[in-house]
């Protein structure tokens, strides 16, 4: 056995600081990880970390120092064992890698016993256009997992209990040695709850659980859309070991109307409107989200001019304001006239003769300009 200051390469009045430093550069030189298959390494390894351990104890270093290594052979009195070379390394490493190694070397899940939340669910949901718009509730039917009704949860049939683990003695955990490293892995008799139960429930098989299909009403606000997704707390998969439950995510999917579309806030409308209105102007009625509304329509409306009725529109989902109806006016040109209604508008168009010879007479002037 050599002496633990030629082990870590340092003289004996060296700083705690510095011992750190020269554990660490040789520690992850020789790491088993970093050197696999090496029986040398691994030696090598264990020997630094049993230096470390002695040396990093102003107690131990001292006892050392007097009686040398013969004070902490194991089975000796006042002699004690080593700690697991895995456990000093992280120990050392531990706050500047975060927990990089641990995933690295595999020490082990040690969280099984831990509580943990229910899954989230989703539940998608198709809506009709204007009940996205008004808001709405349904009734929707969500098949998940429920703690069981019978045992409450606990997998024991009622009246019974549960018994600790043969196998891992009650820890959940299975300590197994790989080189010299002790590897930890969930016990597969008891799935790591470190208890086993007697007498199975007899509705859930002692799963503790069972799947249900609950009935709930979900109240969706005005001026949802696709995409949007409304969250119903605590309706989601029951926690593990006593953990909260997860949510359920209603995702929207909003159908499209025939007549009205939406962007953002604004609701969209595209009203057919006769020729003469546009020329003469005056009121008409297009439908909107809560009922008619009136546009006032200017004498001399072009086709495609869109109008805007104020506050008409979409809600907001966060309740700050709400939306415009955008009226898009599409002209409409009569056909099919009547003898009357034909006499009506020849006259109307010889009345702008005058009006319209002079457009004639630009028309062919500018034709003239263009192509001389
Ligand atoms: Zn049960
Ligand atoms: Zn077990």
């Amino acid at each position: 056995m050599s002496d633990y200051y030629e082990v870590l390469g340092v003289d004996r009045g060296v700083s705690a600081d510095e011992l750190k430093k020269a554990y660490r550069k040789l520690a992850v030189k020789y790491h088993p990880d970093k050197n696999p298959g090496s029986k040398e390494a691994e030696e090598k390894f264990k020997e630094l970390s049993h230096a470390y351990e002695v040396l990093s104890d102003p107690a131990k270093r001292d006892r050392y120092d007097r009686f040398g290594e013969a004070a902490f052979q194991s089975g000796s009195s006042g002699g004690f064992g080593f700690h697991d070379p895995a456990d000093i390394f992280r120990e050392v490493f531990g706050g500047a890698f975060g927990g990089m190694f641990d995933g690295m070397f595999n020490f082990g899940s040690r969280r099984s016993h831990a509580a943990r939340r229910g899954d989230d669910l989703q539940y998608p949901i198709t809506l009709d256009f204007l009940e996205a718009v008004k808001g709405t509730t349904k009734e929707i039917k969500v098949r998940k997992y429920d703690l069981c009704s019978s045992c409450s949860g606990t997998g024991a049939a009622p009246g019974t209990g549960k018994t600790s683990c043969s196998r891992c003695g009650g820890s959940g955990q299975i300590s197994r040695t790989a080189g010299f490293f002790s590897v930890a892995t969930t016990c597969d008799m008891c799935g790591g709850r470190g208890e086993v139960i007697k007498t199975p429930c007899s509705v859930c098989s002692g799963e503790g659980r069972q799947q249900v299909t609950r009935k709930i009403t979900v109240t969706i606000p005005p001026g949802v859309d696709t995409g949007i997704r409304l969250r119903v707390s605590g309706e989601g998969d029951p926690g593990v070991n006593g953990g909260p439950p997860g949510d359920l995510y209603v995702v929207m999917r909003v159908r499209e109307h025939k007549y009205f579309s939406r962007r953002d806030q604004d609701l969209l409308y595209a009203a057919d409107v006769p020729f003469s209105k546009l020329v003469l102007g005056g009121d008409i009625e297009v439908p909107g989200i809560d009922g008619e509304v009136t546009v006032a329509i200017p004498a001399g409306t072009e086709s495609g001019h869109i109008f805007r009725v104020r506050g008409k529109g979409i809600k907001r989902l966060d309740g700050r304001g709400t939306g415009d109806q955008l009226v898009k006016v599409n002209v409409v040109i009569p056909s099919n006239l009547n003898a009357r209604q034909k006499q009506l508008l020849e006259d109307f168009e010889e009345s702008m003769g005058a009006k319209s010879s002079v457009k004639k007479k630009n028309i062919v002037s500018k034709v003239k300009e263009i192509f001389s």
